[in-house]
């Protein structure tokens, strides 16, 4: 426990750390954006040296975004929220980017509906993020699966993918800052979930799903 609670501790201060030079590198970066915009539009050539310079510069920004939102703490924005809608949004959010893909997320429950407690913008992040990391380790014309369950005193959230799985030498890396097997990565989206997760007082798992692909598994507890 005493690790568990200087672990805490470290996550939340880099959370606050990060977001104080997330906020400061932002301001900067807005600047820097405009002009180079404003710099290439009068140049002659070098278009497409343009369009990386940009594309990179969004990239901070995008990273800084996620970093801004890890500095923030949850007990703030504390409210009734019904899961079963807000993960009914998120899987229509994501169902555009998935259909490019031909991958189809379904969503299975037999409840209709379950209130609780907690910040329902930081909860939908995570489910955004959960499932675009499910897209983006699935094949094309996939399916993705979302279930959710519950017991007496706990909702239960299942999202799997048939995908590329998790190498075993890579499982307890990830979650790490910065810690990514793609090319165009972060490495921010499952760090900042499970700290969601967990200022919610719940619980954030993978597993590996049968007969290829994770289950990420989530609980949350009903208050
Ligand atoms: P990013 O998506 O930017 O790489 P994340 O923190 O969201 O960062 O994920 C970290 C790593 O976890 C990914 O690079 C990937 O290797 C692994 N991962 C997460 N979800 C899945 C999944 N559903 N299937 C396979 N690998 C996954
Ligand atoms: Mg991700």
């Amino acid at each position: 426990t005493e690790e568990f609670l200087r672990y805490t501790e470290s996550i939340s201060m880099i959370g606050e750390l990060s977001a104080g030079i997330a906020h400061e590198i932002r301001n900067p970066l807005t600047s820097i954006r405009g002009f180079v915009q404003l710099l290439f539009s009068h140049a002659v050539k070098g278009s497409e040296f343009h369009q990386i310079v940009i594309s990179e510069i969004d990239r901070i920004n995008s990273i800084i975004g996620e970093m801004l939102l890890l500095g923030k703490e949850a007990p703030s924005s504390l409210a009734d929220y019904n899961l079963v809608q807000l993960l009914r949004q998120a899987v229509v959010l994501l169902n555009a980017q998935a259909h490019m893909t031909n991958i189809e997320i379904l969503m299975h429950t037999s409840l209709v509906g379950l209130t609780l407690k907690g910040s329902a913008n930081k909860l939908k992040q995570v489910f955004i993020n959960v499932l675009k990391n499910a897209i983006e380790a699935s094949p094309d014309g996939a399916e993705i699966n979302v279930e959710l369950d519950r017991t007496e005193n706990m909702a239960i959230i299942r999202i799997s993918d048939n995908g590329r799985g998790i190498p075993a030498e890579y499982i307890d890396q990830i979650g790490s800052p910065f810690f990514t097997t793609k090319s165009g990565g972060h490495g921010l989206g499952v760090m900042i979930s499970r700290k969601i997760i967990h200022n919610h007082k719940g619980t954030f798992l993978f597993k590996a799903n049968q007969p290829s692909g994770t289950i990420v598994e989530i609980t949350l507890p009903i208050m």
